[in-house]
C-alpha cells in the first residue's frame, strides 16, 4: 500500500530531514511513527500526501509514484488518503456539519447522501449534539473527532495523523485511539506520528522510530509493547 525507496528530503535551507528512508507498510496495517521532535515524522507524513516531493528516492502509494503524478492526479490521491493535521484546520466560519460534509461534496456526492453519511459518522463519534456549533465553542477532544470524522467519512484506503492527541486527557486519548483501531478494523491502512508513549504502549501496533532522520528501530505489534 505505501512503499518508500531510499526516499530523502532536503528543504530550501539545506536540511536534510529524511536520509534515505527505505519502508514498507503493508495494506491493512496500523503502524505508529515515533522519535523526538526534529525527527521527520511531518516530514514523512507530507511525502505520503504529495505535499512534498522526495529529493531523492521513490514514494509509493498503491504502485503509484507519487512524484510522477501530475497536478490533475494529486486530487485522485488525496481522496483515497484522510489527513489529521496537528492543529486540525477545521474552518472556523462553518459548522461541524459543513466541515465533515466538505469531504462528500469535494466528491461530488448528492445532498441526500451527504446527510445520511455525515450523520452517521457524527453519531459514531459522539458529537450528534454538537452538529450545528463551530470549532470554536468545541472543547480539544470534540475538534479532534471533528478533525477525524472528516478525514474517515469516506472511508479512505489510508489514513494519516500528525500528533492526533497532542493536548488531550487519557479518557479522550483512549477515544481517539478506538476511533483509529475500528477505521482499521474496516480496512483502513493507519499511519500515525506521535511522542505520546501511552498511546503506543497501550496499543501493540507495529512502531518506526525515526531519529534525525534515519529510522533507527522497527519493533513489530508484538514487541512494541514491552520495548518502549
Ligand atoms: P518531526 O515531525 O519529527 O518533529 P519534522 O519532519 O517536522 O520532524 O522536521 C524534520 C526536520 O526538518 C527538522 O530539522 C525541521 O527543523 C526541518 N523542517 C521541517 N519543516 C521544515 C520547513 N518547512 N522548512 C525547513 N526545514 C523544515
Ligand atoms: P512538528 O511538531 O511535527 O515537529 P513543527 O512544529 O516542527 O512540527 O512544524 C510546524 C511548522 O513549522 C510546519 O509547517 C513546518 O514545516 C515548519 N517548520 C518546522 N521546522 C522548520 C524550520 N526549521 N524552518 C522552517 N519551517 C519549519
Amino acid at each position: 500500500m505505501i512503499q518508500l525507496h531510499n526516499v530523502s528530503l532536503a528543504y530550501q535551507n539545506d536540511a536534510s530531514a529524511l536520509n534515505g528512508i527505505t519502508l514498507h507498510i503493508e495494506k491493512g496495517e496500523f503502524v505508529f511513527m515515533t522519535g523526538p521532535s526534529g525527527a521527520g515524522k511531518t516530514t514523512l507524513l507530507r511525502l505520503l500526501y504529495g505535499a512534498l516531493t522526495p529529493t531523492r528516492g521513490q514514494v509509493l502509494i498503491d504502485g503509484q509514484n507519487v512524484s510522477r503524478l501530475t497536478s490533475s492526479q494529486i486530487p485522485y490521491l488525496r481522496r483515497s488518503i484522510g489527513v489529521v493535521f496537528q492543529d486540525f484546520k477545521l474552518l472556523p466560519s462553518r459548522t461541524v456539519f459543513e466541515n465533515v460534509a466538505i469531504t462528500l461534496e469535494v466528491l461530488g456526492w448528492g445532498r441526500a447522501d451527504i446527510g445520511k453519511k455525515v450523520m452517521h459518522i457524527l453519531r459514531q463519534m459522539g458529537l450528534e449534539s454538537k452538529i450545528h456549533l463551530t470549532p470554536q465553542r468545541l472543547s480539544g477532544g470534540e475538534q479532534q473527532r471533528v478533525a477525524l470524522a472528516r478525514a474517515l467519512v469516506n472511508d479512505p484506503k489510508i489514513l494519516l495523523a500528525d500528533e492526533p492527541t497532542g493536548n488531550l486527557d487519557d479518557v479522550n486519548k483512549n477515544q481517539i485511539l478506538n476511533i483509529f483501531k475500528e477505521a482499521n478494523i474496516r480496512g483502513t491502512t493507519v499511519v500515525v506520528a506521535t511522542h505520546d508513549r501511552r498511546l503506543i504502549e497501550n496499543s501493540h501496533k507495529r512502531l518506526v522510530i525515526l531519529n534525525k532522520g534515519d529510522i533507527v528501530e522497527q519493533l513489530e505489534k508484538e514487541e512494541s509493547l514491552k520495548s518502549v
